[in-house]
């Protein structure tokens, strides 16, 4: 068994060097990437549950690589995280967003994803600012969506930075909320203005513990005076228990797939959808 144990180990060996090798050369298209301008911001309609009006919409990056075909946020973002490349990637997305939310013309907001690792950069709020300088898209119009990894890191940088942004009147989403081990006293803690419910509540809602969770936060908004966003809604079965407990937005597939921007303008102007 001794020797076999030794083998097994040993024909390990050129296998974890092709990893190596297969995450050196993601590192490398990727850097390439941002020059090569193989980057795209989908978006995703958000609608407000009362009135069934578009209220904003959620951009989504996707990579369009000549050699890989589509590779999706959860195959590189990690990876862009990691080596840095996330800031100039999450700045091309900011003023991506905010140059497309000026050529809209209309009220929708836009809500633009960003990493804990630019939060922590010295010159973040600058890089807002001037994204929206640039566009010409006031300050109201835009929302940042945070998860929790944001806020474990204890130091006053972020929480002094969040509130920076929200004395501008930049809105702060927390995003994938109730998946995370401490949810709650962030919200205690952090001035947030908005909730995204993860949608694995949502797909788990004819679950009576699931749904008796989603009802528990979306009342806990309510008394808090937050907005409370669900997300991945696909059903109009999810969407009419949402509706009746009073949940303010809804995201999903049911109100509309991540699309290219002139595709979404054409759902902003058709306003009410469902
Ligand atoms: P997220 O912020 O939670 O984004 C929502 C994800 O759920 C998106 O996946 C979206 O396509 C998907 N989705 C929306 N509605 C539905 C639905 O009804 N059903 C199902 N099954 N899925 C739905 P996507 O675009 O692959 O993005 C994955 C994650 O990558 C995002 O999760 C976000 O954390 C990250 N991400 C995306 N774009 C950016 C970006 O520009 N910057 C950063 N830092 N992260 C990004
Ligand atoms: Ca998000
Ligand atoms: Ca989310
Ligand atoms: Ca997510």
């Amino acid at each position: 068994a001794k020797t076999r144990g030794r083998n097994a180990y040993r024909f390990f060996e050129p296998g974890m060097d092709v990893t190596i090798r297969t995450r050196r050369a993601l590192e490398t298209d990727l850097q390439a990437a941002l020059t090569r301008q193989e980057f795209e911001l989908n978006f995703q309609p958000i609608m407000n549950i009362a009135s069934g009006e578009i209220v904003g919409a959620e951009a989504l990056v996707r990579w369009h690589s000549p050699v890989r075909g589509l590779v999706l946020p959860q195959d590189f973002i990690p990876v862009a995280e990691e080596t840095g490349l996330i800031i100039p990637l999450g700045e091309w997305s900011l003023v991506k967003a905010c140059a497309v939310a000026a050529s809209w013309r209309s009220g929708v907001y836009i809500a633009v994803n960003v990493s804990a690792v630019q939060m922590r950069e010295r010159n973040f709020i600058s890089t807002v600012t001037s994204a929206l300088a640039s566009s010409g898209v006031p300050a109201n119009r835009l929302e940042l969506e945070i998860t929790e990894t944001v806020l474990m890191d204890e130091s006053d940088v972020v929480l002094t930075t969040l509130r920076q942004l929200r004395q501008l009147g930049i809105r702060i989403a927390l995003d994938d909320f109730g998946v995370g081990y401490s949810s709650l006293s962030y919200l205690r803690r952090i001035p947030v203005d908005k909730i995204k419910i993860d949608r694995s509540f949502i797909s788990d809602i004819d679950n009576h513990d699931t749904a008796a969770i989603v009802s528990t936060i979306i009342r806990l908004g309510t008394q808090l005076g937050i907005t409370v966003t669900a997300e991945g809604v696909e059903t109009t079965g999810q969407l009419e228990f949402l509706r009746r407990e009073g949940c303010v937005q809804a995201q999903g597939y049911l109100i509309g797939v991540p699309s290219k921007a002139e595709a979404v303008c054409n759902i902003v102007r058709e306003a009410h959808i469902l």
